[in-house]
């Protein structure tokens, strides 16, 4: 797919104009002030962002994002205005994102926001379409980018919006971000306390926005803007969720939370309730982090997309896009590198599947390459093209848990292995055998496959697969390798003085010491992989009974989607909507029972690096009442009731 990004032209006094919309991204004579003006004055933003206490939040909802410029003004106020320990969510669509050179280009216009453009620039990268979210000054904003068309988007959001930017260039150049259709979403997502403010007083816009439940006030414009509108939200809050996927409203009084494991969702998990200022207890049953699955030497960012769309495909690009953005603190070269990944067209479904790939995905996340290309991407002889993706690599999964849990908020018990849960008195206790371990009011559970061990989550249908890598040392001839090389297995470029290949997959195995039978077909990966790189790496004298490994259980679910949100109570779950199984499309009114203060956070696969990182994000964004960094539907296809809902229905 051809690249989604904005065409601009340059005007003599170095402002940015759209090619597309012939329109310009902010106004020529008075960019600063009348942002100020029309968004942060005529959503009385000074005075609410004043008023937020400590725990609090709020949500600024934009139509293009363009520069960013609105945000990093947004953003600035908050920092003059609010306390500490207040939280800001702005959440911006935006169609076609700038280059990072544009942005650059466009955002050296204000020197005064240097401050906040900076860390906006380094963190501006893989934003492909779907929700991306980038995380600031150590999560007290935080950024969601709906990358693609409002219309399409907007639908996808389902949280609270405090406060409305209206700014997708002049209703007359560009009346798709100004129809009914698109207000009605707005409306969907406003309460009676959410205000709007937009620079255009166009009296069909007027109308519209009126019609959709906002009273609209024209008010007077800066400069040669005679009129701006101002307007509040004055019509009741919608519903926005089916009861099994509604937000639970239990909020303990203390923001305390248990973590139970230390692989990349318990990292990931703790990280993200920290940064909202909760005190997170960890406890690891090993004398360290990432001990498990989480342990390799080198992980590989290998995306399985499909063209269809479907959750896990867009999970998936979301998932990338934040932990690629993680990355970018850890040491290149050592931590991780993004040397590229490319997924050999091994055979002619698998070329005709790339091809598909190939037309829905933007080249700026994966393109197709021929034989020859993919060589010069690899250094070494191939069999075949493939699809070639240049922003993702390898990681050492160790680092990147480290990177993620490291906070002061964050408390880790290593040696503590939690057998039991028991809710006493509002509180989550975690137990091993007759002594009580830790307790809090909120716990998270991130034990991959042990979890069903809790009498709590014991229904959840999480799956064990070995998995072994095998570590290879380096040889004069395989260090040419330069990017990260995949088949059925996949190989990655030296790292230490050796490189790792994987992985095996065995369904039957309880056993994690490292087997000569799953070298030998790690090997055979290789082999498929290249017959080069075999020679060159001299695999085939390797002695198998000497060769170094690593075994490891992933964690699936049935549907290969992770599990992430909520506990319900089975039983209650069971009888609270037992009318789906004679009418699957009833709705029944009933609140869920959920396991107040119980989240699960599991099931990522041999993915974890891509959609644990994120999810530890979705559990802080469910724990407190804040918009979520996936849409609505991916959510939902997450979420720990969709196997309980299903086994209801096919009992029908
Ligand atoms: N708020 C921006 C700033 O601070 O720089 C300026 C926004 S600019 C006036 C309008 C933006 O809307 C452009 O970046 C454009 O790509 C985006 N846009 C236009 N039509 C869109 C659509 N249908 N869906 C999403 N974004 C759209």
């Amino acid at each position: 797919m051809a690249d989604q990004h904005a065409q601009l032209d340059w005007n003599d006094q170095g402002q940015p104009l759209s090619r597309l919309y012939d329109d310009v991204y902010f106004s020529r004579e008075h960019g600063l002030e009348e942002t100020r003006y029309v968004f942060l004055t005529n959503n009385d933003l000074p005075q609410r962002f004043a008023a937020l206490k400590s725990g609090e939040q709020l949500v600024i909802g934009e139509t293009g994002f363009g520069t960013g410029m609105n945000f990093l003004c947004a953003w600035e106020l908050f920092e003059q205005q609010a306390p500490a320990g207040a939280r800001l969510h702005f959440v911006s669509v935006e169609k076609h994102p700038l280059t990072q050179h544009d942005l650059q280009r466009a955002l050296s216009l204000w020197p005064s926001l240097q401050r906040y453009s900076a860390p906006l620039l380094s963190a501006y990268v893989a934003l492909n379409p779907g929700f991306q979210r980038l995380v600031f000054d150590s999560g007290r904003v935080v950024l969601t980018l709906l990358i693609g068309d409002a219309k399409a988007m907007l639908p996808q959001l389902n949280t609270r919006i405090d406060a409305w930017f209206l700014d997708g260039f002049a209703p007359s150049k560009n009346p798709d971000m100004w129809t009914p259709e698109l207000f009605a979403q707005l409306a969907r997502l406003s309460t009676p306390a959410t205000t709007l403010g937009t620079f255009t007083s166009t009296g069909y816009v007027r109308r519209a926005l009126n019609e959709a439940g906002f009273q609209m006030k024209r008010v007077p414009g800066l400069g040669k803007k005679w009129e701006v509108m101002r307007g509040t939200f004055t019509a009741p809050a919608s519903a926005l969720s089916k009861p099994w996927f509604a937000r639970p409203t239990y909020r303990p009084s203390e923001r305390r939370a248990l973590v139970i494991g230390a692989g990349l969702a318990g990292c990931a998990t703790a990280g993200s309730l920290a940064a909202r200022g909760w005190q997170v207890e960890v406890l690891e049953r090993h004398a360290s982090i990432a001990q498990e699955a989480s342990g390799n030497p080198q992980g590989v960012l290998y995306l399985k997309l499909s063209a269809h769309g479907t959750a896990l495909s867009r999970l998936i690009v979301d998932g990338f896009g934040y932990t690629r953005r993680l990355l970018e603190h850890l040491h290149k070269g050592q931590e991780w590198d993004d040397c590229g990944v490319l997924q050999l067209a091994f055979n002619e479904r698998e070329a005709q599947r790339q091809a598909k790939l190939a037309a829905a995905f933007p080249d700026t996340l994966l393109l197709q390459v021929d034989r020859e290309e993919a060589e010069q991407h690899a250094g070494v002889a191939l069999a075949s093209g493939g699809l070639f993706y240049p922003n993702a690599g390898w990681v050492h999964p160790p680092a990147l848990c480290q990177l993620m849990i490291d906070h002061p908020n964050v408390q880790l018990r290593h040696c503590q292995e939690a057998l039991q849960l028991k809710h006493e008195n509002g509180e989550w206790q975690a137990w091993s055998g007759e002594q009580l371990i830790a307790s809090a009011p909120v716990v998270v559970l991130c034990g991959a496959a042990d979890i069903t061990r809790f009498e709590q989550s014991a229904q959840l249908p999480l799956k064990r697969i070995r998995g072994q890598i095998t570590r290879l040392p380096v040889s004069p001839e395989s260090t040419v390798l330069r990017t990260v090389v995949c088949a059925e297995g996949y190989v990655a470029p030296a790292r230490n003085g050796e490189h790792t290949l994987g992985a095996s997959f065995n369904f039957d195995s309880n056993d994690l010491t490292p087997s000569s039978a799953e070298h030998a077909s790690n090997l055979d990966l290789l082999r498929e992989i290249s017959a080069d790189l075999t020679d060159r790496l001299q695999a085939d004298a390797i002695d198998i009974e000497a060769a170094h490994g690593r075994a490891a259980f992933r964690c699936t679910s049935p549907d290969y989607l992770p599990i992430v949100g909520p506990l319900a109570d089975a039983d209650a779950f069971a009888e609270a909507y037992a009318v789906l199984a004679r009418d699957a499309r009833q709705v029944p009114q009933i609140p869920c029972p959920w396991h107040d203060g119980l989240y699960v956070n599991s099931g990522h696969g041999s993915r974890g690096l891509i959609t644990a990182p994120l999810s530890g994000e979705l559990i802080a964004a469910w724990v407190n009442n804040e918009p979520l960094p996936v849409p609505q539907d991916v959510a939902d296809a997450c979420h720990p009731n969709r196997f309980m809902l299903r086994q209801l229905i096919r009992k029908g």
